[in-house]
C-alpha cells in the first residue's frame, strides 16, 4: 500500500503586517522527500504519528513536502504557490498511490486566496481523482470551509489545546485511511458552521465551554458508528467570512446520523457561547498581583502577543511595568528583535549595553522601551522541545541573548517562536494564551492572564474586522439564532 505524505502548516493572523515569506518557512521548515520521515519520525507531530501508524501498518510512504512557519501574516504567493506544485508534482511523479496523508492547519490564508487548505485540496483532488481517499490532520484552530469538506474524505482535528494530541490524531488519520482503503469503512460528513467567533482566551480544553463540547463528543465517538467528531474553536484573527467554530462529524455510511450529532454539539456549542468571552487583568493590576504572590514561579501571560497567534512577540508593556516597579528576580521569555540580539552580540557576554528593545513591528504592541543592562550569555538559540508539546522536535529561536536590566532577565530571540518548555523564575512572563498552560501548569503556583495590547488579544472589540460573517458573537451579542 502506497501512501502520499506530505504538510502545508500556517496559522494566518490577517492584521498582522509581517509577510510570511519563503524565509520565514526556511527559519522554522521547509523539507523535501525522505528528510521529512526521518526529521519527523518519533515526534509529538502529526507527521510523528502519521509515519508511526503507516509504518506499523506496513504502508510505503511517499514523501513530498512538510512547509512550516510561525504565524504571522498572509502566506506570500510565491512560497505557496512553490508548496503546491512541488506537492501536485510529486503527486504526478509518484505513480500509482492508494491513498493522501495531508498534514495542514485550517487557518492558512495565502496572498489573494481566503482558504488556503480547500485550495491544496482542491487540486489534489483534481491530480489523484474521485478514486484515491485523502486523509487530512487539522489545527483545533482551523476556518472549517467548504472545500476543505467538499475534497477530503476524513478531517482530523486536534482535539486538545494546549495541542498535546497532534500525534494521536495523526496516527488516527493513517488508521483510519487505510480502513477507507480497505473498503472496510465509508466516511459521510455533517458539519455546522454556528455564528461564533470564540477568542482564544476561553477555548482551551481542560475547562470551559470547549471541554464540555469535548466530553459531548467523546461520548458520541464511542457509537462504533462514529468514525471521529472534530470540533474547531477556529482562528479568529483571519478576517475571512470562514472565521470561527465548526463542528464535523465524521460516521461509517450513515449521514442522518451525523447530520443528527452535528446539531447536537451546534445546538450546545450555542446555548453556550457567553462562556467564550474572556476578560484579564490589565498590566498595572497582573504586576502588582504577581509581586504580591508567594511561591514560585508565578507566570504572567502575555495573551495578546502571542507569536503563536500571529502577534508580533516583541511587545514591551508588561515588562516596562515590571522595571517601574523595580520587580525583582522576573525573566521575560521572549522579545523578538534580532537588531537588539546582534547590539548584545558586538557587546558580548559581559558587556553593558544601551538600547530600544521591542515595539518595532507595529503599533499595536507597545512603543520601544529603552533600557540600559549587562549581557548575560548568547547562544545560537537551538533547542529541543522537552515539554508536552511537539516533544522531541528540535526548534530554533536563531541568535539569542539574555540581557539583565536591573533585576529582570530579559531573553532576546531572532526567529519568533512562542514559549512553550517550561523555566522556573520567580515572576516569569511568557508569551502565549493557551499553549503554555501544558508546560507550566503542573510547577507554577499562580498564573496571572494579563490583557495587554496586541494582536492575539481576546478582546475582539479591538480589531476592525471588515469581511468575517455578521451578525457573529460575540461581536453582536444580541444575536437570535436557531440551530435546527
Ligand atoms: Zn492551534
Amino acid at each position: 500500500m502506497r501512501l502520499f505524505l506530505a504538510m502545508l502548516s500556517h496559522e494566518t493572523n490577517t492584521f498582522s503586517n509581517v509577510p510570511t515569506d519563503r524565509a520565514q518557512f526556511e527559519a522554522r521548515d521547509l523539507r523535501y522527500g525522505g528528510e521529512i520521515v526521518e526529521a519527523y519520525r518519533g515526534t509529538g507531530t502529526c507527521l510523528g504519528g502519521m509515519i508511526r501508524a503507516a509504518e506499523r501498518l506496513g504502508a510505503t510512504l511517499v514523501p513530498s513536502v512538510a512547509a512550516a512557519a510561525s504565524p504571522a501574516g498572509r502566506v506570500t504567493k510565491d512560497i505557496y504557490e512553490h508548496v503546491k506544485h512541488r506537492m501536485l508534482a510529486d503527486l504526478e511523479a509518484a505513480g500509482r498511490l492508494d491513498g493522501v496523508l495531508l498534514d495542514l492547519h485550517g487557518a492558512m490564508v495565502p496572498e489573494g486566496i481566503d482558504d488556503g487548505e480547500g485550495d491544496i485540496l482542491k487540486a489534489v483532488r483534481e491530480k489523484v481523482g474521485p478514486g484515491v481517499p485523502i486523509a487530512v490532520t487539522l489545527d483545533f484552530h482551523g476556518n472549517l470551509g467548504r472545500d476543505m469538506i467538499a475534497h477530503a474524505d476524513l478531517l482530523h482535528g486536534y482535539k486538545t489545546y494546549p495541542h498535546v494530541d497532534m500525534a494521536e490524531r495523526g496516527a488516527e488519520a493513517a488508521e483510519r485511511l487505510v480502513q477507507v482503503i480497505d473498503h472496510r469503512i465509508r466516511p459521510t460528513a455533517a458539519w455546522r458552521k454556528p455564528p461564533l467567533l470564540p477568542p482564544l482566551g476561553n477555548q482551551g480544553t481542560t475547562r470551559g465551554p470547549m471541554r464540555r463540547l469535548y466530553a459531548l463528543a467523546d461520548e458520541m465517538e464511542k457509537d462504533p458508528k462514529v468514525i471521529s467528531v472534530s470540533i474547531f474553536a477556529g482562528f479568529p484573527y483571519a478576517d475571512i467570512p470562514d472565521a470561527g467554530l465548526g463542528i464535523y462529524v465524521v460516521t461509517d455510511d450513515d449521514q442522518p446520523l451525523a447530520e443528527r450529532l452535528a446539531t447536537e454539539l451546534e445546538r450546545v456549542a450555542w446555548e453556550h457561547r457567553h462562556e467564550f468571552v474572556h476578560s484579564a487583568l490589565p498590566v498595572k493590576d497582573a504586576v502588582a498581583r504577581a509581586l504580591a504572590a508567594p511561591g514560585r514561579p508565578v507566570v504572567l501571560a502575555d495573551m495578546a502577543d502571542n507569536t503563536g497567534g500571529g502577534a508580533a512577540g516583541d511587545g514591551t508593556e508588561i515588562l516596562r511595568e515590571l522595571l517601574r516597579v523595580g520587580a525583582r528576580g522576573a525573566t521575560v521569555a521572549c522579545i523578538w528583535d534580532a537588531a537588539a540580539v546582534q547590539s548584545c552580540v558586538k557587546a558580548g557576554v559581559g558587556g553593558r549595553v544601551t538600547l530600544e528593545i521591542g515595539g518595532k513591528v507595529d503599533d499595536r504592541h507597545g512603543a520601544p522601551l529603552r533600557v540600559t543592562g549587562t549581557v548575560r550569555t548568547l547562544s545560537d538559540g537551538r533547542f529541543v522541545h522537552r515539554g508536552p508539546m511537539m516533544t522531541g522536535l528540535p526548534g530554533r529561536l536563531g541568535p539569542t541573548a539574555v540581557l539583565d536590566v536591573d533585576d529582570v532577565k530579559v531573553i532576546l530571540i531572532t526567529y519568533r517562536w512562542q514559549t512553550l518548555d517550561p523555566l522556573s523564575e520567580k515572576i516569569l512572563v511568557v508569551k502565549s494564551t493557551i499553549h503554555y498552560r501544558a508546560a507550566f501548569e503542573p510547577i507554577a503556583k499562580e498564573i496571572i492572564e494579563v490583557d495587554a495590547p496586541g494582536l492575539s488579544s481576546s478582546n475582539l472589540a479591538r480589531f476592525d474586522f471588515r469581511r468575517i460573517r455578521r451578525p457573529i458573537f460575540p461581536l453582536d451579542p444580541d444575536l437570535v439564532y436557531e440551530t435546527d
